[in-house]
């Protein structure tokens, strides 16, 4: 993997504020968060930059939320909750985590040589902020 020498603030910007948030953002989110800040930032260089941390192993993946791409700064696995009405992802401590832990890696998915590079756990449902509005 190619390391880059070239640390813009832009990229340090970006990285930063999703260090900062356990709220899981997609790539709007930051830039409404930085724009102020940044006037000439733009949406399309949150988005490539993203796509690097991604590549570097600095962001995860979660898949398309409420029809955005939301990403996580723990890149450890864990699982994750989320509303499917307002699009809430938060983190659910995992009591057999370090169980689950053993089944990564090379061989370690049980009998056939399966390696396992990662694992996505998702519980899908409505948060109490959603469950509370028309009750
Ligand atoms: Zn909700
Ligand atoms: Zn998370």
């Amino acid at each position: 993997m190619a390391v880059t020498k070239k640390h813009s603030k832009k990229r340090d910007a970006i990285l930063r504020e999703m260090l900062a948030t356990t709220r899981h953002p997609g790539a709007q989110w930051v830039h409404e968060r930085l724009k102020a800040r940044i006037p000439d930032l733009s949406l399309g260089t949150v988005y490539r930059n993203i796509g690097l941390f991604v590549q570097e192993g600095l962001l995860r993946p979660l898949g398309v939320i409420n029809g955005e791409e939301r990403f996580d700064a723990h890149v450890e696995p864990h699982p994750h909750r989320v509303c499917i009405s307002c699009g809430r992802i938060e983190d659910v401590p995992c009591p057999n985590e370090a169980l689950l832990k053993r089944l990564h890696g090379k061989n370690a998915g049980g009998p056939g040589g399966f390696q396992i590079d990662f694992r996505k756990t998702v519980f899908y449902g409505v948060c109490p902020h959603c469950s509370d509005q028309g009750t």
